[in-house]
């Protein structure tokens, strides 16, 4: 969908509480929503708390105080996708009914022995790609892993799913850039429900983005390269392509970008040292 001036905004922002928001997230707060506010539109809270174990109402409520000491409203009730998950296991469902996903059992120990040994495994944006190991397992094989209840996370299998589609269609709209050729092979067999968890970073977010009607997702570049899988992901649920918005992380003074691990630098300690809500934009290089 090209760039729509008139296009009334529904963006999110979509933290994981998995801590206290940093700059980073702020400056990205802040962006959503006056892309929502100048266009009259609506800003969407989601939590993006699938890993239960390192998440917490605490840093929820810590996340909401921030946004809110920010000045940022949400239109909607919050979204947690723990509270979801028969949405996800449903789309995992039309996928598996396609042939498009396979059981992996692989320890991230065996996967990187596997990398090592095979010497000329191929690298993806965000390091070795899967090897490949249990989509060529044997039905028996396969079966012994299940009889035994080794764990095991769902794999798409890109190869099946990149079949028959044309690639030059799948695209999509980053602002400022224009078309963006998506290439999700480059990605290799990406992991679409975990071990731990039935769902997958790249599974939840798609969808979501799709049922709370997001027309324009804004995040940082560091998700830049996610959105391959995303489109990928649109098309083979039929789900509709937002626009994107991928902006510059934030940096400290020295230029590194910052995370969560920069205890210094969130919202909630900034505030309680006594910084105002414009030195806090500024510093996040969203204020003037
Ligand atoms: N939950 C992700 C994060 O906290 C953001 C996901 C997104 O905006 O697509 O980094």
């Amino acid at each position: 969908m090209p760039y729509d001036a008139l296009m009334k905004i529904v963006t999110r922002f979509a933290p994981s509480p998995t801590g206290y928001l940093h700059m980073g997230h702020a400056y990205s707060a802040m962006l959503a929503w006056r892309q929502a506010f100048e266009s009259d539109g609506h800003f969407i809270l989601r939590m993006e708390d699938i890993d239960q174990s390192r998440c917490s109402p605490e840093f929820e409520d810590g996340i909401k105080e921030d946004l809110s000491w920010l000045g940022l409203k949400w239109d909607m009730p919050v979204r947690r996708q723990s509270e979801h998950l028969d949405d996800y296991a449903a789309i995992l469902e039309r996928l598996h009914s396609r042939d498009f996903l396979y059981p992996c059992f692989c320890t991230r120990k065996e996967i990187m022995a596997e990398v090592v040994r095979s010497n000329s495994a191929p690298h993806g944006p965000n390091g070795p790609l899967y090897p490949g190991t249990c989509k060529h397992l044997s039905v028996s094989d396969r079966d012994n892993n299940f009889a035994a209840e080794k764990p095991y996370a769902l794999r798409l299998n890109m190869e099946k799913a990149l079949a028959g589609i044309n690639l030059s269609n799948l695209t999509f709209f980053e602002r400022d850039k224009g078309h963006i050729q998506c290439d999700p092979s480059a990605f290799g067999d990406v992991v679409l429900a975990r071990k731990e968890t039935p769902t997958s970073y790249h599974l939840a977010v798609t969808l979501d983005d799709a049922l709370q009607g997001i027309n324009l997702v804004v995040r940082g570049q560091d998700l830049f390269d996610a959105t391959h899988i995303h489109r990928l992901l649109q098309h083979l649920l039929d789900l509709p392509t937002p626009e994107y918005l991928h902006h510059g992380l934030v940096s400290d003074m020295k230029g590194r970008r910052l995370s969560k691990r920069d205890k210094d630098a969130t919202i909630r300690s900034l505030r309680e040292n006594g910084y105002s809500l414009e030195e806090v934009k500024k510093l996040s290089g969203f204020g003037k």
